[in-house]
């Protein structure tokens, strides 16, 4: 070794410690809704059920969402700029749902949670949902599952529970993005083939009926294609293809369809 100059010592601080993590907190703006009821008895809350509002403006929907007369509400609305409204309280049923299936279940409303997302819709000029407005939901969506013992496969749109006469939240909405934040499934590695190849007759169809109620949705187990497996199969599409909606079986939706199967039977 050469000879080193001799050092002066300086004294420094210790590090500083890494900041303290708060959780982050969603405000949420309340506007009480008259449309609500007790939830049935002993029916546990195991669903969360997302809807669009499918109206012109925010404001629309709040107001319908708030008149007595319209006898429909949610718990929840999201305004495309993230702001969050709390219509209904959790313990009470709020009337969003309607006539509904899901895993052999009937009139969800009982044992579910709604959270109405405000776009315009199919029939008002359908958009994206703005980032904004979709982390809002997410944070939403995380807060409620910390809360209630919703499974992931429960965490579904209005249209697989109405199939036949709805169609929201529709193709536009980022299931994978929620899914890659744990809220619902999303299946990896199945990526789209494409529209060809649909099948018609009752006895190959057999196995698709069987794989859409093992999923969650009302389907008769046996018959060719018909406007009620149609309808089933375009609110798979809006879900888990939201690449084509075709209302068939086609190659594309088979891929999907078995991978979605998959991850309900690992018992997701
Ligand atoms: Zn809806």
């Amino acid at each position: 070794m050469t000879q080193r100059p001799r050092p002066a010592l300086r004294i420094v601080p210790p590090p500083e410690p890494p900041p303290r993590r708060d959780p982050p907190i969603l405000l949420v703006r309340d506007l009480p809704s008259p449309n609500h009821d007790a939830r049935p008895e002993g029916t546990p809350v195991d669903m969360l059920i997302l809807h669009y509002t499918g109206m012109k403006s925010c404001q629309d929907a709040l107001d319908r969402l708030t008149d007595p007369a319209a006898q429909v509400s949610s718990h929840y609305v999201v305004d495309e700029d993230g702001t969050v409204y709390r219509l209904v309280p959790e313990e009470r049923r709020a009337w969003h749902a309607g006539v509904s299936h899901w895993r052999g279940h009937a009139a969800l409303n009982g044992r579910s949670i709604g959270i109405e997302i405000v776009n315009p819709g199919h029939e008002w000029g359908y958009r994206d949902f703005p980032v904004m407005q979709m982390a809002a939901v997410a944070d939403l969506c995380l807060a409620i599952l910390s809360r209630h013992l919703i499974p992931p496969r429960n965490v579904i749109g209005h249209s697989d529970v109405a199939p036949d006469r709805k169609e929201d939240p529709g193709e536009r909405f980022d299931w994978e993005g929620l899914a890659l934040n744990g809220i619902g499934l999303w299946p990896e590695d199945a990526p789209d083939i494409g529209t060809t190849g649909a099948i018609r007759d009752a006895a190959t169809l057999r196995p698709v009926r069987a794989a859409l109620a093992a999923i969650g949705y009302r389907v008769a187990p046996e018959g060719p294609l018909d406007p009620a497996l149609a309808s089933v199969l375009r609110a798979f599409q809006r879900h888990w293809r939201p690449e084509a909606i075709t209302g068939q079986a086609d190659d594309g939706t088979l891929v999907r369809l078995l991978a979605v199967s998959k991850l309900v039977g690992s018992g997701s």
